[in-house]
């Protein structure tokens, strides 16, 4: 057994069934990516659409290709005929573009909105009202569906603030579901922990983790 397979079989171990792993592979190659496909993975994210793009193709057509990074909104019609779940959506703007560049593609594009819960400074992620703003919006993007929310935590040692800001990231998104996806089963994804803090994530009710370097091992640049 290779070794992201291992890596990969270990990490599934300590995930709850009904949480999704997205294996996030960006810098890694493809070969690496195989490997994880091979152990039975079919999940996998990247933060940048060059990167995506040239991995698409070389790799087997079943992946399920999450995009977790910042997106912008001219490299949409990129990743618009086969993305399969868009992360960050972060504008009124983005969520526009993806509708419709959905709709020239005939169909129907999953996204996330991203809440910014870190106490650091970042520059990316909406702040509550703005969420709040494109969730009770949703009706009119009619190529888009609005499937829950996420968020990344401050980079800390410190759980207790972690655990406060993924619990910020859970509340707010049962705030929007009641508000306005009662009758939307879709709205269902909490996605939120990478490697360092998954296990507090999973604690606070996430049911999607985005996993790394646990997987494939640390990254030759800083991201
Ligand atoms: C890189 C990245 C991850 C994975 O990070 P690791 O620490 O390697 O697990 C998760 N989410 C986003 C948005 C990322 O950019």
């Amino acid at each position: 057994m290779s070794l992201v397979a291992e890596q990969i079989t270990a990490v599934i171990k300590k995930i709850p069934d009904d949480v999704t792993l997205v294996a996030v592979s960006k810098t890694h190659p493809v070969e690496r990516i195989i490997e994880a496909y091979h152990s039975g993975q079919r999940d996998f994210g990247e933060n940048k659409v060059q990167e995506l793009l040239e991995k698409v193709p070389k790799l087997p057509q079943d992946i399920r290709w999450h995009l977790i990074g910042h997106l912008q909104t001219n490299k949409v019609k990129y990743i618009a005929p086969f993305i399969h779940l868009i992360h960050a959506v972060d504008s009124m703007k983005l969520l526009e573009e993806i509708n419709k560049q959905a709709e020239k593609n005939n169909r129907i594009i999953d996204c996330l909105l991203q809440l910014r819960i870190a106490q650091e400074e970042t520059k990316f992620g909406m702040t509550k009202p703005n969420v709040e703003e494109l969730a009770s919006a949703h009706q009119h993007f009619k190529f888009v569906r609005i499937c829950g929310l996420m968020g990344m935590a401050t980079f800390t040692e410190d759980s207790a603030q972690i655990s406060v800001e993924f619990n910020q990231l859970k509340q707010t998104f049962e705030v929007l579901k009641s508000a306005y996806f009662e009758q939307h089963s879709y709205f269902k994804t909490v996605s939120m922990g990478m490697s360092s803090d998954y296990q507090i994530a999973i604690q606070s009710g996430s049911n999607m983790v985005r996993i790394g370097s646990e997987i494939f091992g640390t990254r030759n640049y800083a991201e």
